[in-house]
């Protein structure tokens, strides 16, 4: 058995791995993405199973399936990575270049046999194919490494794809016959840097896969699911960065601390499910009247806090009581008509070198001077004036 045997075992033994590897992530995880890329390395290991050690046809008939599964390998990977940010698959588009190089491949398969024009045709179309993501990806904000990884790959298979066959062939001079060709250089490159691509393109997408899978898990420890908004350790997470950002930016920034007036009385009264829905609607009412940089959370039971950035005395003010004054609509058309919800608001605007906990406690004295005047109102933290001693 020589070690060539072995060579040829390269691809398709990859391509059935990863396509195993994928196919139980896909088990764990039913994204569609996964699934295409289980499909990709399926597709990979069956075609250069046909063309490596498959039983060669009469007129070479055995490269069409072949070839077809190499074009279908791009098309679906392509789809896993488009995919996995929920862009359109360009299906179409790369039906009709798959179809084309098909088609140029079968003339230059029975009409005018050239080994060079069949290796043009098929490498190109699937370096099209690989271009496609390129362009899908390209007005992305890769924020993440992995986006940026994702990008190359698809970019390098792209180049990969359509500069070797061009650049090989001019240096070899083309292929007379298959005997050449399966020992040939040219065969021999495909192989290995379609194995080094092959690996690459598994590992990136698999670390997309967990990192996803990990921002998942993160959302959830930080989402409160009844109202929608970010729980306590989710909210001073993002609202301290958020706070960080605009002091670096030498941005204003507010932090409103909102409390549902006589919430004890409204359970005992209505019932826990009445609570709850109330709850609800002043988060979703929260979201629908907040700027779209606002961090808001429920920090305790019938407790919210919003972190709005941007926002000085006078913003932060308006907004307090638009959310005081929509709050009892908001609920409206879910609670028993006779209950008009209430809510007090503290504010307290960054002063320079306070943190976090500094803000929550000062918005939190004007939230107790709130309810101590009355409940359902705004106040807003003013700092106790210095005495200066005079004399
Ligand atoms: P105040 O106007 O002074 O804020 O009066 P309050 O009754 O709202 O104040 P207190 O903090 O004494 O009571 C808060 C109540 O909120 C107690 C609890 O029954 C209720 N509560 C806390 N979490 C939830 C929740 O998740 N769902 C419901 N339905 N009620 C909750
Ligand atoms: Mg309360
Ligand atoms: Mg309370």
């Amino acid at each position: 058995m020589s070690g060539q045997f072995f060579i040829q075992l390269l691809n398709p033994g990859i391509g059935l791995l990863f396509a195993v590897a994928f196919f139980l992530l896909w088990l764990n995880r039913r994204d569609l993405y996964v699934a295409y890329a289980a499909g990709a390395y399926t597709a990979s290991a069956i075609a250069f199973l046909i063309l490596d050690v498959g039983p060669a046809l009469p007129y070479e008939l055995h490269r069409i399936p072949a070839n077809i599964g190499f074009l279908a390998t791009g098309a679906l990977f392509a789809a896993a990575i488009i995919g996995r940010y929920g862009l359109p698959i360009p299906w179409r588009s790369m039906a009709v270049t798959g179809a084309a190089s098909m088609a140029v491949f079968l003339w230059f398969l029975l009409g005018q046999p050239s080994i060079g024009g069949r290796i043009l045709s098929i490498s190109i179309g699937a370096g099209i194919i690989a271009a496609m993501v390129v362009r899908a990806l390209w007005p992305l904000d890769k924020r993440y490494v992995i986006d940026r990884v994702l990008f190359w790959v698809a970019a390098l298979s792209a180049l990969n794809l359509i500069l070797r066959p061009i650049v090989l062939l001019s240096l070899g001079g083309g292929f007379d016959s298959y005997d050449g060709f399966q020992q040939s250089v040219y065969w021999t490159t495909v192989q290995f840097s379609q194995a080094m691509v092959s690996i690459l393109a598994a590992i990136s997408l698999m670390v997309a896969v967990a990192i996803d899978h990990i921002a998942e898990l993160r959302q959830q420890v930080d989402d409160d699911n009844l109202s929608g908004l970010l729980n306590r350790r989710g909210f001073e997470a993002r609202a301290g960065s958020a706070l960080r950002r605009c002091i670096d930016d030498d941005r204003p920034v507010a932090l409103l601390i909102a409390d549902l007036d006589h919430f004890k009385r409204v359970n005992d009264t209505y019932g826990h499910a009445v609570g709850d829905m109330i709850i609800a609607a002043f988060g979703a009412h929260v979201r629908a009247i907040g700027p779209a940089e606002m961090v808001a959370g429920r920090i305790g039971g019938e407790e919210f806090a919003l972190l709005v950035p941007g926002a000085g005395i006078e913003a932060a003010r308006q907004l307090a009581e638009a959310v005081r004054t929509g709050f009892a609509a908001a609920c409206a058309d879910r609670i028993p008509a006779a209950l008009v919800p209430t809510a007090s608001l503290g504010i307290a605007v960054e002063v320079p070198g306070a943190g976090l906990s500094a803000l929550m406690q000062e918005a939190d004295q004007a939230l107790y001077e709130a309810k101590r005047t009355g409940r359902n109102r705004v106040r807003t933290f003013t700092p106790k004036p210095v005495r200066l001693a005079v004399g």
